[in-house]
């Protein structure tokens, strides 16, 4: 098969062992920069160019979109499909997942336990938003942060106030979530592509964190999760749409709740903790669909 994976960059872990898996399993593979794919819309005749090349005959897309290009990336995957290609992620899911809001609110709709959270264009300091998500401390985080970036506890009101105040004015969104102290700086990782779990792991925030983001210096080992959270964690990928994703999800007193569903997941932190080769599966998945065709 020709396949195409949409990266900003070759070098990332990611990135090199899905070109691997690939390879290893005698397809033709190339990486292409999104950013730099250049698209010719016709009703007839859809092209991709690329650097001046004319991209063809693309079996399938494995789309790995970072997000500073959420909008753009979605473009050429909805181009590379108009082509016929297959694609591991549809424009649709991208957006649902993308942002951590609209992400929560699909799942809510769908009686997944999420933390509370509020969300407002203007956070007003007069408001009482503490009072909505429960008690001090909260979770403050950026909507399109991702690596644990932007996720702040705000231990006094004076606190959350200047913090959410001064992020509206940076034209920053943000998001107020309700603090699940109970799962102590720990949350799980599911990876689940092609409705399956395929790996899971319990990640701990290093000492002094609550962020359990391996990027933030956290710790990772494999786990056993219970029926209860492996049907949670199908079902929340399931609605998303998405065939390939990665569900972090804390335990609570009130039960497993879903913090959110990264669509382009680092497979770095689960290949290594887990052994199990993530990329492989996903060339499956595209193997398994095409043979549909
Ligand atoms: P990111 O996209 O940056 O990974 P997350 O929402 O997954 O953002 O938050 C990063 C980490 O911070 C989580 O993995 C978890 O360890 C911690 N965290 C986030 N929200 C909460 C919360 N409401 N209660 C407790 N811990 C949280
Ligand atoms: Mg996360």
């Amino acid at each position: 098969m020709n396949i195409v994976i949409l990266s900003r960059s070759a070098a990332l872990y990611s990135t090199h062992s899905l070109f691997t898996a690939a390879r290893r399993r005698g397809h033709y593979v190339r990486i292409l920069d999104h950013m730099h794919c250049e698209l010719v819309i016709d009703t007839f005749v859809p092209k991709v160019l690329y650097h001046g090349e004319r991209i063809q005959h693309v079996d399938a897309i494995i789309p790995r979109i970072g997000n500073a290009a959420t909008t753009y990336g979605a473009s050429v995957i909805r181009q590379f499909m108009l082509m016929g290609a297959y694609t591991t992620m549809e424009p649709t899911a991208l957006h649902s997942a993308r942002d951590k809001m609209s992400c929560l609110q699909i799942l809510a709709s769908h009686n997944i336990k999420v933390p509370t959270s509020v969300v407002s264009n203007t956070f007003q300091s007069d408001h009482d938003y503490i009072k909505e998500v429960g008690k001090l401390p909260v979770i403050m985080k950026m909507i399109n942060g991702t690596h644990g970036v932007g996720v702040m506890l705000g231990e006094s009101e004076n606190m959350v106030d200047s913090v959410l105040e001064a992020m509206s004015r940076a034209k920053q969104k943000m998001m107020l979530q309700r603090y699940i102290a109970e799962s102590k700086g720990a949350d799980i990782r599911v990876l689940v592509v092609d409705d399956e779990i395929v790996g899971c792991m319990k990640r701990q925030a290093r000492e002094g964190d609550f962020r359990s983001n391996l990027h933030r210096g956290g710790s990772s080992q494999i786990i056993d999760i219970t029926q209860q959270e492996r049907e949670i964690a199908l079902k929340a990928v399931k609605v998303l749409g998405l065939k390939v994703a990665g569900v972090d999800m804390l335990q609570s007193v009130q039960g497993p709740m879903i913090l959110e569903v990264n669509a382009s997941p680092g497979l770095e932190g689960i290949e290594t903790t887990t052994g199990v080769d993530i990329a492989g599966k996903v060339i499956s998945l595209i193997e398994k669909n095409k043979q549909k065709d």
